[in-house]
């Protein structure tokens, strides 16, 4: 495993990166409603991206088809934008977004509701945004990863939810997926966290079980039991004093 530690310099560039994903999310923030397609976020998403000199990460990467992902209700990730995908009241939509910015990557997904959600899924998207920044409080020099892993497990225990199993949170930098690769639930990892690490930390979160199948376009990931998925990620930077994230506005 080689872990690389970002200057100061690399720092500012991701911040740019993240600045950029962070914008886009906005946008999706507005856009998310009855009616709008898939393809359309898809759509103004690249169109922002465009417009900041960025270049959209996930688009081509091992030929991804689109801007973003967007995986609607039971769909943990990986869903392909498309025209026949229109969103209806009372769905989930869970958006991940990559941009890359002078050639430095920013990672970051949030799962938003569409009009009136069931109790259920609201529970669902408030307690994977409380795992995430559970998990974030440990993203400090000398903190470990496990630690990181394990305040994500509890609160997902304390909610009762499952856990995917197969998909987690990765180093990014100038490459989307670098060492190490961050699990959501305790592994015995050793890795102790030190200053300059910049971690994607990404809970998936389900109302059922823990597993998932993968659909027959290769992409799409849903859970085994088409129960809702949700899916809230950010880009960290470890520093001595605690979390930085670097996916949101500057
Ligand atoms: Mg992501
Ligand atoms: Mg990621």
């Amino acid at each position: 495993m080689s872990i690389h530690r970002k200057s100061k310099f690399e720092i500012n560039l991701m911040k740019q990166a993240g600045n950029i994903v962070a914008l886009v999310h906005a946008a999706m923030k507005d856009a998310v409603k009855e009616g709008v397609t898939t393809k359309e976020l898809d759509e103004l998403a690249f169109k922002i991206i465009k417009e900041n000199k960025a270049d959209p990460t996930f688009l081509g990467y091992h030929g991804f088809p689109g801007t973003i992902c967007a995986s609607i209700n039971e769909q943990v990730v990986h869903g392909i934008p498309s025209n026949d995908v229109i969103l209806k009241n009372g769905d989930i939509i869970s958006i991940d977004i990559g941009a890359t910015y002078k050639g430095f990557v920013g990672d970051s997904a949030w799962t938003y509701a569409v009009g009136d959600i069931s109790d259920d899924k609201k529970m669902l998207l408030k307690a994977t945004e409380e795992s995430l920044f559970a998990g974030l409080e440990h993203m400090k020099s000398n903190d470990m990863l496990e630690n990181v892993a394990g305040a994500i497990e509890d609160v997902a225990k304390k909610y009762n939810l499952g856990i995917v199993r197969q998909y987690g949170g990765h180093g990014v930098g100038r490459q989307m997926h670098e060492d190490p690769f961050v699990f959501n639930y305790r592994t015995n990892n050793k890795l102790v966290l030190q200053k300059g690490m910049t971690i994607a930390i990404e809970p998936m979160l389900n109302l059922g079980c823990d597993e998932v199948t993968v659909a027959d376009d290769d992409w799409t990931v849903s859970t085994a039991d088409k129960k809702a998925s949700a899916h809230f990620e950010h880009t960290v930077h470890v520093t001595d004093n605690g979390p930085e994230i670097l996916t949101k506005l500057l």
